[in-house]
């Protein structure tokens, strides 16, 4: 059993609640992840295409587009569809909408903090590809171009 290598990953947190906003980012940079923060909806995805984070953690409840459908979006979507996406809500979300979103995990808030850090260093280990790396070096052959 070895140690899951996350630190140095980018994790984008999508959350409108500040003091969530804040715990979130508090417990990724204590396992040395980067974090990238969006408060809304479309923020998300738009950071999620320009910047491939690893992992990216999305509230429901957000202001414009849910988290729910932001993740349908960016799953639906070949350049995003293998960032894993953890879906996070303190309210009732109905099974069927959480499944249709194609999420890769589903925590109800108030989340444990251990269920939290095991979720995030699973699916960061098991990520199919390198998005970020690939992307530099297609910015670095097209800028060069
Ligand atoms: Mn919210």
């Amino acid at each position: 059993m070895e140690a899951a290598d996350i630190a140095g990953k980018c994790v984008l947190v999508i959350e409108d609640n500040p003091l969530n906003m804040r715990l979130f980012t508090a417990m990724l940079n204590a396992q040395g992840l980067t974090v990238l923060q969006a408060g809304d909806g479309q923020t998300g995805v738009d950071l999620a295409y320009r910047e491939q984070p690893d992992l990216i953690i999305a509230d429901i409840n957000l202001p414009g587009i849910s988290g729910l459908d932001a993740t349908q979006i960016l799953k639906e979507d070949p350049a995003t569809r293998d960032i894993p996406i953890i879906v996070t809500s303190a309210y009732e979300a109905s099974e069927d909408e959480i499944r249709a979103s194609r999420c890769d995990a589903f925590l109800a808030k108030p989340i444990s903090v251990a269920a939290f850090l095991a979720r995030i260093e699973e699916l960061i280990s098991h990520a199919p590809r390198e998005p970020r790396l690939v992307r530099r070096l297609i910015d670095a052959h097209t800028t060069s171009a």
